[in-house]
């Protein structure tokens, strides 16, 4: 993909990385193991890399975290899921691909910037969950396991994760089958860029896990509030839009 300089680091493969992977500096090779933490920065034992700040640095050459590597990872689901997840996650895209084309490319409110991409797609509860962008709608998306009781389309369903819960609605389509959806954003007229919109979708995944983020209302109506905020208008246009901030943001605070 583009620009950024993810360098096949961290950031450009955060969704294949567990909480338990031992990640180390790519310049001096100090190892960050999430058992351990970071007692020069008051980083406590079990802490993911992930969700580390972003602006924790290596403790042995200050390099940032976007320069390490994976060393060892645990917790890395096996080749067959991650095949199963890729074959899900197409079969989605292929899925609003097609609705795009046979129904949404004339409708004025989508954004021809846009297009659908699934983003960090990751093992969960015996599904798949992850983000779904598309020029008309960003949604958080679950691939039910096939024990997952199936409800009629349009049904909700809250599910509970660490920042809180949230109202999915089931639903189907030919090519993947049932999926449920929480809806993020529609429409997507704010996003400027397919990066930005990626970047979004990536911050939420993070977000979603974090305790921290808990509290007591709509967990996606406030992360929708604070993203279409901060989103909203960019008094110059900047070409790499506050992507510190959306990962920083701190739904809490
Ligand atoms: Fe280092």
């Amino acid at each position: 993909m583009s620009s950024s300089g993810f360098e096949g680091s961290y950031l450009g493969a955060a969704d294949r990385i567990s909480p338990l992977a031992i990640m180390e500096c790519k310049i001096c090779w100090t190892p960050y193991d999430p058992a351990e933490g970071d007692d020069t920065r008051q980083v406590l034992p079990g802490t993911a890399f992930r969700d580390l700040p972003d602006d924790w640095a290596c403790p042995g050459c200050q390099a940032p975290k976007a320069q390490f590597l994976v060393r060892e990872d645990p917790g890395a689901p096996d080749a067959s899921v991650l095949a199963e997840r890729d074959r899900r996650t197409e079969a989605l895209v292929a899925d609003f691909r097609e609705v795009f084309h046979a129904k949404m490319r004339d409708v004025p409110m989508v954004n021809h910037a846009l297009h659908v991409q699934a983003v960090d797609f990751q093992p969960w509860e015996g599904g798949f969950l992850g983000v779904l962008v598309a020029p008309w709608f960003m949604n958080l998306v679950f691939l039910p396991p096939n024990v997952w009781p199936l409800l009629p389309a349009g049904a909700k369903e809250t599910i509970a994760f660490a920042s809180g819960d949230y109202e999915f609605l089931h639903n189907s389509r030919p090519m993947v089958g049932p999926y449920l959806a929480c809806s993020l954003f529609s429409p997507m007229g704010d996003f400027t860029s397919q990066l930005q919109a990626v970047d979004v979708a990536r911050a939420i995944m993070q977000e979603l896990f974090r305790p921290e983020n808990r509290a007591e209302t709509d967990r996606a109506g406030e992360i929708r509030a604070r993203r279409e905020a901060e989103l909203a208008p960019p008094p110059q246009p900047d070409p790499e839009p506050s992507r510190r901030s959306l990962l920083t943001g701190g739904l809490g605070g």
